[in-house]
């Protein structure tokens, strides 16, 4: 059966950008309803580490995000983005927030205009791992303070067109029953990226093997949805993944977090090939390497080798998000080493094999071309710096297979400087606007906190416009 509803401005995905969207609405004087796929809200936002980015407005900082976003953003869009962004911090304190700058601020110092980059965590003590939670709760309590209606276990199918074009509102699909929620203003996606679709990923994503960190209702529909209305795409390719572990029993994917220098990466092969201490954000390209004869990927999944010291000095991955904090890694590795996540031998030959290296002596030559570097105090392969050379000398030996795994992705509908989804002409797609990481502004160069801080910054564009949008009437749709 269909049932039918409506409101001014509907929301499509309760995670930052849908809250600060719908905040943002509602104070503008929309009645807004917020619907959602997942039993719980909060997407990726929830599970986000703490930092969001601001900007020093000026020319400067449109230098810079110009650079990092590989120049495909139209300059009003730049603009909007640091006349917006650049009051996040009062945003924040006003919903209730303290924010603090949080260091270092730029991702990229060397790249002009960098100076302009702020970053924040949301409050004082919000230290690494509860931040994003302490963000995303800070926003949910905003969007309950305000009576503003959220319908969960709510997943949104599709898009309404109604005669211009113009989307006049969504069909929700719960298990087989049809919602149609007809919006009189406007329609607003953040439904995020698509982590957790596996053929997007090998569509867009220009490497084998991709896993996600997040929330796994991430799967590409606002792109989707979008799509069939007529939506430009941008930013497909444009991801921000570091690197960290895949096993089958958990959905998503472990971040790696090494508690000391001694460690290095090395390919199927067992040599080593970058620097480890390279750009977190970055070093996807780093294994992306592909070999077209043997139509072969020899990093994915490359091995983290390291020492017995090593795993004495704590868990290899962050304990306090472990797995959307679903587990709790233990102190030593000793219990992922039982389960056989962590590979073990008594000597370098024992856990080469363990590892499947077809030249058993490449992984002892690795290391003690390393251990060398190490004594003489300079990577002469990678570079590495002289403070992170710490040799890999007490047995037993441990590797764990490292594959890029996705804090998220940046693609989707392309929007302009007033959060209006457009078509590939350029023009708007009335009534339609997009927020977050779903069409996020961010291109090839992921600057650390920039899709908290777009959420801020574009959900309150997006809010705020389609605020104002004229209610439809008969005679206007
Ligand atoms: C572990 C981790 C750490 C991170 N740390 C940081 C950080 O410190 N700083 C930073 O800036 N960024 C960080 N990020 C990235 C950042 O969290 C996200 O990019 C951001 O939160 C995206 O917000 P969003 O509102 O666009 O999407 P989300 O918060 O993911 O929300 C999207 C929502 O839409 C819902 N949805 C999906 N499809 C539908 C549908 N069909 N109908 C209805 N609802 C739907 C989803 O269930 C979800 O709740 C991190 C990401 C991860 C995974």
């Amino acid at each position: 059966m269909t049932v039918t509803r409506e409101a001014d401005v509907i929301i499509v995905g309760y995670g930052g950008a849908g809250a600060v969207a719908a905040i943002t609405a509602h104070d503008s004087g929309a009645q807004v309803l917020i619907l959602e796929k997942s039993a719980e809200a909060g997407g990726n936002t929830r599970l986000a580490v703490s930092s969001f980015t601001s900007v020093i407005p000026g020319a400067s900082a449109k230098e810079h995000l110009g650079a990092l976003c590989s120049r495909t953003l139209e300059d009003d869009v730049i603009d909007a983005y640091i006349e917006w962004a650049s009051k996040n911090v009062d945003f924040v304190r006003e919903l209730g927030g303290d924010p603090v700058p949080y260091f270092p601020g730029p991702t990229f110092p060397g790249i002009t205009g960098a100076e302009a980059m702020l970053r924040f965590r949301p409050f004082h003590d919000a230290l690494q791992g509860d931040g994003g939670r302490r963000l995303w709760r800070l926003l949910e309590e905003n969007v309950e303070k305000r009576g503003i209606e959220v319908m969960t276990s709510t997943p949104v199918c599709r898009l309404i067109q109604g005669s211009r074009k113009e989307v006049v509102g969504v069909e929700t699909n719960a298990g087989g029953s049809i919602l149609r929620v007809l919006a009189r203003r406007a329609v607003i996606l953040t439904c995020g990226g698509f982590e957790f679709d596996e053929t997007m990923k090998r569509e867009y994503l220009r490497i084998s093997q991709v896993f996600a960190l997040g929330h796994p209702d991430n799967t590409g529909d606002g792109i989707r949805m979008a799509q069939e209305v007529g939506a430009a795409i941008w930013h497909m390719g444009a991801i921000a993944c570091p690197l960290g572990y895949k096993f089958p029993e958990y959905e998503s994917a472990f971040d790696s977090h090494m508690p000391g220098e001694g460690y290095i990466a090395v390919d199927r092969y067992g040599e080593r090939f970058m620097n480890e201490y390279g750009g977190l954000y970055t070093k996807w390209l780093s294994v992306s390497h592909f070999i077209p004869e043997r139509l072969e990927w020899p990093r994915v999944p490359c091995f983290f080798v390291f020492d017995d010291r090593t795993r004495l000095l704590g868990p290899i991955s962050h304990v306090y998000g472990g797995n959307r904090g679903v587990y709790q890694w233990s102190a030593d590795n000793s219990v992922e080493i039982g389960r056989g996540w962590i590979l073990w031998g008594n000597s370098l030959a024992e856990l080469g094999e363990k590892m499947y290296v077809p030249a058993k002596n490449k992984l002892e030559m690795a290391v003690a071309r390393y251990n060398q570097f190490c004594s003489e105090g300079e990577d002469r392969d990678f570079a590495r710096s002289r403070e992170t050379l710490i040799p890999l000398e007490t047995s037993p030996f441990y590797a764990i297979e490292v594959f890029p795994c996705l804090l998220n992705t940046q693609g989707g509908p392309k929007h302009n400087a007033k959060a209006q989804v457009v078509d590939p002409w350029g023009h708007p797609i009335p009534r339609l606007y997009a927020a977050g990481e779903l069409g996020s502004i961010w291109g090839f160069m992921y600057q650390s906190g920039g899709n908290l801080g777009e959420c801020l910054a574009f959900g309150r564009i997006a809010g705020m416009n389609a605020a104002q949008e004229k209610p439809r009437t008969r005679e206007n749709s």
